[in-house]
């Protein structure tokens, strides 16, 4: 077998040097082939991130090796806590009883919605977001925002209110906010604004009008690893970040937007940003659009994309591979994706559902 710089090469080397240490022969190829099949290794130096299952929203959870967490969103609101309980589950696999920092990207209930019953199962310390509702006119919107504000209304929590260009107080990784309230950065992430060559003949969009353009988008560094989060922004905002100079570069990790709708990741954008693996929290039913689907598997430097759902309308030819999925058609069971990553740029990917690991190497 060839050996990269991937974490299972490492597993492989460190057991050919107990073999030749002697006396544990068979114990380090059992831990060995074990490592295959078990959830991602966890290290000191890792970054865990949960793509919690919480049926077509967001949660998104960061465990940085400094101890710290982020949050990106809650889920939905109602089901008897069935989100923030997922969320916490999540919190205890990871080892932590606090989440430090809860970034809300929206508005939408998708996203917002989880706040209230999760602040009653595990202690939350700072919220972010982009400031004022600006979808007045939707009742479920403005519910789930009133609902948040009273939260905040407490003064049990810490507060901040994002702008591009700012820096997330999370140690253990580099978090910057790229969008938020409708503005953008204004100049290209270091070592980006190259011409993005997909913008020609390029399809333009009409404004959005929702809190969906609104997003707090945030982009992650984690040593070599470059991850994107743009919660639900739209097709327009995407233009203006990667038209015509790319202000993104190339990423790894792309946290598909808007749950892999087709009111985001139009061509250029996604073909712009060059992702190595990209990961979809859709709902059997939300999200998973069958243009989005064939566009990401079409980019160029694609090797994988993990869906949380089968998607229904993606049905069996736009949908990845059933490995890949982590809740396929049927029964739901709030199976969950994890990437653990590390600081020369290798990663692996968890499915909860097989219990295996994908490794990719650092490049
Ligand atoms: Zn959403």
């Amino acid at each position: 077998m060839t050996c990269t710089l991937s974490v299972s090469c490492w597993r492989i080397k460190w057991n050919t040097f107990l073999l030749r240490v002697g006396g544990v022969a068979a114990l380090s190829l059992g831990l060995g082939i074990a490592s295959w099949a078990a959830p991602a290794r966890q290290t000191d130096n890792s970054l865990r991130i949960y793509f919690i299952d919480v049926e077509g929203g967001q949660a998104t959870l960061f465990v940085t090796p400094a101890g710290q967490s982020l949050l990106i969103d809650t889920g939905w609101p109602g089901n008897d806590g069935r989100d923030a309980d997922r969320i916490v589950a999540a919190a205890r696999k990871a080892g932590i009883s606090k989440i430090d920092y809860v970034l809300i990207t929206h508005f939408h209930r998708d996203h917002v919605g989880g706040v209230p019953q999760l602040a009653e199962r595990i202690p939350l310390g700072t919220f972010i977001d982009h400031g004022e509702n600006r979808e007045t006119t939707d009742a479920a919107t403005v519910k789930g925002w009133q609902a948040y504000q009273a939260l905040l209304a407490t003064g049990k929590y810490q507060h901040i209110t994002a702008k591009p260009g700012d820096a997330l107080p999370v140690k253990g990784m580099q978090a910057m906010i790229v969008s938020s309230d409708g503005a953008l950065i204004d100049k290209p992430l270091a070592g980006a604004g190259q011409d993005n060559p997909y913008c020609k003949d390029a399809e333009q969009f009409p404004a959005d009008t929702t809190e969906n353009l609104r997003s707090l988008g945030t982009f992650i560094t984690f040593g070599k690893l470059r991850i994107l989060d743009l919660g639900d922004l739209t097709h327009d905002k995407e233009m203006q970040l990667m038209c015509p100079a790319n202000k993104i570069g190339k990423i790894d990790i792309y946290i598909v937007s808007h749950h892999g709708w087709s009111q985001s990741s139009s061509p250029a954008f996604v073909f712009g940003l060059t992702p190595r693996v990209a990961i979809m929290d859709n709902g059997a039913k939300k999200g998973g659009t069958p243009s989005v689907l064939d566009t990401i598997r079409k980019s160029a430097a694609l090797e994988d994309l993990w869906q949380l759902h089968f998607s229904e309308e993606g049905g069996a030819t736009h949908n990845v591979a059933a490995e890949f999925i982590a809740n396929p058609d049927g029964p739901d069971a709030a199976n969950y994706l994890e990437l653990t990553a590390h600081p020369d740029g290798s990663f692996e990917v968890f499915n909860s559902r097989t219990q295996k690991s994908k490794p990719y190497s650092a490049e």
